[in-house]
């Protein structure tokens, strides 16, 4: 998203992002465009009352003509900085924008915090879990990397290898979707989901030989 990996010299509207052809080209919005959200009318039905960039495309005015409602003296003023970078923890961001949700009637608290643990913090989880086995170990004092661990155990400088993904980094997101998962009440689908995942972290992480008993658990 944000390293380029080509450079275009000449620019083509017609092969730029798919999403960028959306854009509406109009001064000021006609009343049918409000009167169709009222009656929740397909966005399809009233496109082409919005004068697109995908339909201006092979057009001399895919270039020029481009209306907008409101002015600015700097096309890249904005916020110098948003409550996204000014809270410090996932979780605190999380919590944000769901009390955010709660008190927006037209929004839907729960199904924002599905949506979060579904395409953010599972997908993220599984993937960490992933990389955590198929990892490269790195030696602290030499750097080398190792695509599977030396069967001596440690670097040829003899130096010891330590890993490059980390538990913590797996289980970043796991409390956190518990606690929501509780809070919002969420589907019987997404909390197992969750515990799933917790179950493949447990069998990956926790020695099952190592188990600390008390005499009571005997009795
Ligand atoms: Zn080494």
């Amino acid at each position: 998203m944000d390293a380029p990996l080509v450079l275009t010299t000449r620019l083509d509207p017609n092969e730029i992002d798919k999403e960028a052809h959306n854009i509406d080209c109009l001064r000021e919005y006609p009343l049918e465009l409000y009167r169709a959200a009222e009656a929740m009318k397909d966005t399809k039905e009233v496109e082409k009352l919005m004068d697109l960039v995908s339909g201006r495309i092979g057009t001399e005015r895919q270039y020029e003509g481009f209306g907008f409602t409101h002015d600015t003296k700097d096309i890249s003023e904005g916020p110098k900085q948003s409550s996204y970078t000014t809270l410090e923890t996932m979780e605190d961001k999380m919590n944000a924008q769901l009390l955010l949700g709660k008190k927006i009637r037209a929004v839907d608290e729960c199904d924002v915090a599905t949506r979060v643990i579904d395409k953010h913090f599972l997908p993220d989880m599984a993937g960490n879990l992933r990389s955590f086995s198929a990892q490269t170990v790195r030696c602290t004092k030499c750097g080398e990397k190792y695509r599977r661990v030396p069967l001596s155990g440690r670097c040829i400088c003899g130096n010891n290898l330590i890993l490059t993904v980390h538990q913590a980094s797996v289980k970043k997101y796991l409390e956190v979707s518990k606690d929501i998962g509780k809070t919002y009440g969420l589907s019987n689908y997404t909390l197992e989901r969750i515990e799933v995942l917790e179950m493949s972290m447990a069998s990956l992480f926790d020695n099952d030989k190592v188990r600390k008993c008390k005499l009571t658990d005997f009795m």
